[in-house]
């Protein structure tokens, strides 16, 4: 795994040796927010200078006290607390200071952006704070499951309040995270969660076009994964009409002793193609069971018996349960990345 190559945006400046004191900050302003009068440390970004407290950043990080202690021989100062140079975005830094400093917003669970999100896994990990980065990680498999039962649950166990504010590039950013850290949970959902338009509506989202590659706010271009989309996608669709839309093959159940079941089977299955059901299709996981109540259930006039709308709910669902199982296969994810 490599932290440096799994890039989340276009340009993310060079690593290099937390703590160092080349000249930082020459140029960089005080945070408007992250500036305590009684701080007595300043983390420098190229932008950015936070006055903090080194006994606060020392007690959630280790690297962080590591870097602490290196400041002491730093030649550089700021309202005479010495200076310690960080090399990630000041907005990664600022995120990680405030999930030191005010927890409350993970206490209330309050929605936040990706950006945040991102940034908690990102630097939580590199600097070893397990709870902002298993915060991160919490929130992320709540958007993007590893069971289908919590997938379908998604909506409901939110309560209207989604954990993180989606945005347009939000499941393509999931998945470049993922795949960056071999989170082999959560990478096949996030792609499938790409698929759900065709991929040139996706390279549009994304703004993938020549006129935007320069800027460092978009995420970075990675074939790899828009490869494993192109194949997976069309993977996708051929496994809808094969295992999830199985039921519409107008097979009944073996139990059916209703003669009618024939004519109201084939009348779902007209009423699908007319509704655009079979057409050019990658949502493989969407629930049908609409369908199959509306043309031959609770809901229809022309209702089935028991057994065949329990059967055709049976056979959709296994459907979707093997699609789901075979995700990584569609998506040629490997045992490790
Ligand atoms: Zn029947």
């Amino acid at each position: 795994m490599s932290v440096a190559s799994g890039t989340r945006k276009r340009k993310r400046v060079a690593e290099d040796t937390p703590g160092q004191t080349k000249q930082a900050g020459q140029s960089a302003l005080p945070h408007a927010d992250l500036w305590y009068e009684d701080g007595n440390i300043i983390l420098a970004t190229d932008a950015t200078l936070f006055k903090v407290h080194r006994s606060i950043i020392s007690r959630q990080s280790g690297v962080l006290k590591t870097i602490t202690l290196l400041s002491e021989q730093a030649t550089q100062s700021v309202e005479g607390c010495p200076i310690a140079r960080l090399p990630e975005d000041s907005d990664d830094v600022a995120q990680m200071l405030y999930g030191i400093y005010d927890n409350r917003i993970f206490m209330q669970n309050k929605p936040v952006s990706f950006t945040a999100v991102s940034a908690w896994f990102w630097m939580g990990t590199k600097y070893d704070i397990d709870y902002l980065r298993d915060e991160a990680l919490s929130r992320i498999l709540a958007c993007y499951p590893d069971t289908l039962d919590c997938y379908d649950q998604i909506e409901e166990s939110w309560s209207s309040r989604p954990p993180i504010v989606w945005t347009p590039s939000q499941d393509y950013d999931v998945a470049l995270l993922a795949q960056a850290h071999s989170l082999l949970n959560i990478l096949p959902v996030a792609l499938y969660e790409c698929c759900a338009g065709r991929p040139e509506e996706l390279t549009i989202r994304l703004s993938f076009d020549a006129l935007h590659t320069t800027d460092p706010s978009l995420p970075s271009f990675d074939p790899k994964i828009l490869q494993r989309l192109f194949v997976g996608r069309a993977e996708l669709v051929r496994q809808r009409m094969s295992e999830s839309l199985c039921f519409l093959d107008g097979e009944r159940s073996p139990r059916c002793r209703q003669s009618s079941c024939r004519l109201v089977s084939g009348y779902m299955v007209s009423l699908s193609h007319k509704a655009g059901v079979f057409t050019d299709n990658a949502r493989t996981l969407d629930d049908q069971n609409d369908l199959i109540d509306v043309t031959c259930g609770a809901q229809s006039n022309l209702q089935a018996c028991a057994d065949c709308v329990n059967f055709f709910k049976k056979r959709h669902q296994d459907g979707r349960q093997k699609v789901w199982d075979n995700l990584r296969t569609i998506f040629r994810i490997p045992e490790e990345l």
